[in-house]
């Protein structure tokens, strides 16, 4: 028997669909968490998730602290989504991405935590299946990584039913979770346990921002989280049982037929 060679990823494949079907990913994870039945189709290519300018946005928000090559590129490559037509300046969501780049490298300590080798890819066995994933920089120097992310408010208050309380933004986007992922990630690699660090910044005008950091004490949680539901993600992946729907998100609302009346009790 003969075993597959692992793909090799590159900034190139990353996000393609041989290396979804081939890794697990924090996003993939956060997908089955969301909805399995989308998290499948996403998977096998029958469902695009639609992010608006989002996705871009936060490329583009990300090269700017690359290089200055790869925020010229990625202006000149999408010129058309970027630029108002007859020299009006930036549409709306690029102005304010803007704002935000400019907030951060203004800021000695924010530009301090972010040094490091940038959009570094790594992979690792865990949990019995390969993972990837991508890190906004990391420093081998000082065993760091960072996390560039953009949010609403730094103090905005979320419900989560995950940890049953009122938690931040890094909680309530599953940051932390990722942030785990990333360290174990890092470990395999390196055989030593990096700090995470997140530069968050907002998109207040002006922008707020912070560099927050993380007790150790939060990561054991998050990976047992990961471990408890990956038996089942695994099997999902495989094709070895059938995802559930969620009936709320995007992928399920497009697929739905209905069957039955609803009591206007269930809606809320
Ligand atoms: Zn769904």
């Amino acid at each position: 028997m003969t075993l597959a060679k692992p793909l090799q990823l590159t900034q190139t494949n990353y996000h393609s669909s041989e290396a979804n079907r081939e890794y697990f990913s924090v996003s993939q994870f956060k997908d089955f968490m969301e909805c399995e039945s989308k998290a499948l189709a996403k998977i096998n290519e029958e469902f695009e998730e639609s992010y608006g300018n989002a996705l871009l946005v936060g490329s583009y928000t990300h090269a700017a602290f690359e290089s200055d090559e790869a925020f010229r590129t990625i202006n000149e490559e999408n010129s058309d989504v970027i630029f108002k037509k007859r020299g009006g300046g930036k549409y709306a969501d690029f102005e304010l991405a803007d704002l935000m780049i400019e907030t951060i490298k203004n800021d000695k300590f924010a530009m301090f935590a972010m040094e490091g080798e940038k959009e570094i890819i790594l992979t690792a066995e865990l949990f019995g299946v390969p993972w990837k994933c991508k890190i906004d920089s990391i420093n081998h120097s000082r065993n760091t990584f960072t996390d560039l992310k953009t949010t609403r408010s730094l103090k905005q208050r979320f419900w989560s039913d995950k940890y049953q309380k009122y938690v931040s933004f890094v909680e309530a986007w599953d940051y932390v979770l990722q942030m785990a992922m990333y360290r174990e990630i890092i470990h395999q690699n390196t055989g030593a346990y990096y700090s995470p660090y997140i530069v968050a910044v907002t998109k207040e005008d002006p922008p707020d921002k912070a560099v927050l950091h993380f007790d150790d004490s939060r990561f054991q949680f998050e990976l047992d989280f990961v471990e408890h539901m990956m038996d089942r993600y695994i099997e999902l992946k495989a094709g070895k049982t059938a995802p559930s729907r969620c009936e709320k998100c995007a992928y399920c609302r497009k697929t739905k037929q209905l069957k039955d009346t609803v009591e206007i009790g269930e809606l809320v």
